[in-house]
């Protein structure tokens, strides 16, 4: 799905000098190449505070630990997402009202979200799904509306830009009271290890959060709130600091992949290519995701493994239908949208190492299996 490897050998003589200088500093931990990181992406995400962490999960779960919220409080987040948006959520024993999805976009629909909303509702949590951006702009309305907070699980879609009605542009993950990402080894930007930040413009919440992610300190050894452990570290600083500057170069490379599928696929009514929101959004196409409307996906992922093509299937189960996250209250007839597209997507391979040639053969293949059912 991945070429790690390429992506390696492209920067190599960079990535083994920034690492050489970690080596020969000993910073192992919240070093100076950590802040330089924090830095550079500040910039490049055009938001006051970055707070780096362990991991994209952390990073949510640290940034709904910053919104002091109460247990039972309700967060609202979409059925078709990977496990940890909710995970975080009933950690910290708050409660997940998952919505259905937009059929086309796959992202929260607003008019399911707005139904959902109760007196008890503190967060939205939209997913910026596979690179593409959730409407913000709808959401941000109806969260100002009923005074809560939007927190932005943006691990897919680093880099993406959204753009409001007035022509206002944002990156993704900035967009919201607060933002967390994940620079998990397959994500757009992927670190050789784990890692994740958050992202917002609350200078208060910022500083709550820098405590909570050091064991709730704010002056040595002075425990204020209950915090975690939860660091990036200088290794994997380094690395990040320099595929940051290639992060809009390889959003690129994904996007000539994603259209070159696109073409190869525009006139089989048996699949669907993915939607764009023209006007609003970029797709940084964290992943390429095909419907299939003619023929079994599953059959479809061992016709390709058949031929050594790797693939992926996000996801194949709604969480409602998960046994840690189910709830005999919530009923398939909730989530038409969700329940469709757990049967019929498929990602295909996506990265920024992907030659024509490679994609013409894996959509050779696509084609051949959806031709012949
Ligand atoms: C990858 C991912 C996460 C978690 O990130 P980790 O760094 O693996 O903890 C959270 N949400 C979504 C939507 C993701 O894709």
């Amino acid at each position: 799905m991945v070429d790690l490897k390429g992506q390696y050998n492209f920067i190599k003589d960079e990535v083994d000098r920034a690492l050489e200088d970690v080596f020969q500093t000993t910073s192992f931990i919240n070093g100076p190449t950590v802040q330089e990181f924090q830095t550079n992406l500040e910039h490049y995400m055009g938001v006051k505070h970055v707070i780096p962490c362990a991991n994209g999960t952390d990073a949510l779960q640290i940034a709904l630990m910053g919104l002091s919220l109460s247990p039972g409080d309700e967060v609202v987040t979409p059925n078709f997402t990977f496990a940890a948006t909710v995970e975080v959520i009933a950690l910290l024993k708050l409660k997940p009202v998952l919505v259905d999805v937009d059929p086309k976009t796959f992202m929260l629909n607003v008019d399911a979200v707005e139904k959902a909303i109760t007196a008890k509702t503190k967060v939205i949590l939209p997913v910026h799904l596979f690179g593409q951006c959730a409407p913000m702009e709808p959401l941000l309305t109806l969260a100002q509306k009923h005074g809560i907070y939007v927190l932005e699980d943006n691990a897919q879609a680093l880099g993406a830009v959204y753009t409001f009605s007035n022509g206002k542009k944002a990156k993704a993950g900035t967009i919201g009271h607060v933002g967390a990402t994940s620079f998990f080894p397959s994500k757009n930007l992927g670190a050789f290890g784990d890692g994740g930040a958050i992202f917002t413009n609350d200078d208060a919440l910022a500083h709550s959060l820098r405590g909570i992610v050091n064991h709730g300190m704010y002056e040595r050894y002075h425990h204020d709130v209950v915090g975690v452990n939860s660091r990036l570290d200088s290794i994997q600083a380094a690395i990040l600091n320099v595929k940051l500057k290639y992060l809009d170069f390889y959003n690129e490379k994904r996007k000539t992949a994603a259209l070159h599928y696109n073409k190869a696929f525009a006139h089989s009514e048996a699949l669907i290519t993915p939607y764009r929101e023209a006007q609003c959004d970029s797709h940084v196409y964290h992943q390429y995701t095909l419907q299939i409307k003619k023929g079994n996906r599953d059959e479809l992922v061992q016709h390709l493994a058949d031929h050594n093509i790797p693939c992926g299937v996000y996801y194949p189960i709604p969480l409602h239908q998960q046994k840690a996250y189910a709830d005999p209250t919530e009923e398939d007839s909730s989530f038409p949208n969700t329940i469709q597209l757990c049967k019929e997507v498929i990602s295909l391979p996506m990265h920024t190492e992907l030659a024509l040639d490679q994609i013409e053969f894996i959509s050779k293949q696509v084609l051949c299996f959806v031709n012949k059912v």
